[in-house]
């Protein structure tokens, strides 16, 4: 069992944090949050009273923040958080972060002599409270090896996707597809709840047929039709609408990057775009149905 510091307890983290303390592990943890921090430490957690303290004995360190730009003002800088790690550590960024930001952090980490891996994740809150987390690791093989009996803790699938940013690279291919899968089933139950289909009935039907996908079998975008999807509980919690519209758009940054056609990709890049800018932007992404729901004049 290991010493851990985890830093980022929201949506993600903080079901990830619960299942290491379940699992047996020995956890420190920090959130600008206070609510956050309140949660983690009625489930036995300790409470640090900022991210560098947090990391002094760590023998393994996590994060999970929104963006690149918290990841790098977190990690690097003169009195940033690799300054504070113990030499042997490993540390493990599992936030969803540009393959390019976790290059250069990674290349900071190994100035200092610390081992990093990037370790994004894929299957939702869902899959972060059950345990079941896809993990899809960029990093030296043997940080990999190192980080999988922490990582089982978490996931069940844990995916060596190759070097560092190689992790973030997969996982924003997956997100852009899922982005699009989305839209594309909040449009077909959109337009047959508007035919007069009862959208349980209509989901029912797809899952079982050839449009099926993750959105109709575990994440349905109709309030209702699962009582455990964040449509059922007015969009909140899941996967911000921001967390995908910034997922799109690190899509859009390796496409330029690449000279890569995405036509699907940037059509969901803007269809969340706009969506954020009606101010939905704290929403599921799932809440993306809602303009499709509304009646036209005619
Ligand atoms: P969230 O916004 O719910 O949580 C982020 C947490 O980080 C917050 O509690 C915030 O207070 C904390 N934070 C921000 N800056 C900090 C700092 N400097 N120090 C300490 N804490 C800080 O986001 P989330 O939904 O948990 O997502 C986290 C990451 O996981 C994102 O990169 C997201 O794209 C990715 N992700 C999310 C999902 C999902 O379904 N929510 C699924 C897969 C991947």
């Amino acid at each position: 069992m290991s010493r851990i510091a985890f830093i980022g307890l929201g949506n993600m983290g903080a079901p990830m944090a619960q299942n290491l303390i379940k699992a047996g592990h020995t956890l420190t943890v920090f959130d600008l949050s206070a609510a956050a921090l309140a949660k983690l430490a009625e489930s036995g957690a300790t409470v640090a009273s900022s991210a560098n303290a947090s990391v002094k004995d760590a023998e393994i360190v996590i994060t999970m923040l929104p963006a690149s730009k918290h990841v790098e003002s977190l990690y690097l800088g003169d009195d940033g958080l690799l300054a504070h790690i113990p030499a042997s550590a490993l540390v493990i960024d599992s936030s969803t972060i540009a393959a390019q930001s976790a290059i250069k952090v990674a290349q900071a980490a190994q100035a200092k002599g610390l081992s990093m891996i990037d370790a994004p994740v894929s299957g939702g809150t869902g899959g972060a409270i059950a345990g079941t987390l896809t993990f899809i690791v960029g990093g030296p093989k043997a940080d990999f090896d190192r980080a999988q009996p922490v990582l089982a803790a978490m996931g069940k699938n844990i995916f060596h996707a190759g070097d560092a940013g190689a992790g973030q690279t997969a996982k924003i291919c997956n997100n852009m597809l899922l982005g699009i899968l989305m839209a594309g089933t909040a449009e077909a139950i959109a337009m047959g709840v508007k035919s007069g289909l009862d959208p349980a009935v209509l989901s029912d039907i797809i899952s079982k047929s050839s449009g099926r996908n993750w959105a109709t079998e575990l994440y349905n975008p109709y309030p209702g039709v699962m009582p455990n999807a964040p449509a059922s509980k007015d969009y909140a919690g899941g996967f911000g609408t921001d967390l995908m519209l910034k997922d799109l758009g690190l899509a859009a940054e390796a496409a330029l990057h690449t000279r890569s056609a995405i036509p699907l990709g940037e059509l969901a890049r803007n269809l969340y775009a706009m969506h954020s800018a009606a101010g939905s932007g704290p929403l599921d992404f799932s809440s993306i149905i809602q303009p499709l729901l509304k009646k036209s004049g005619s």
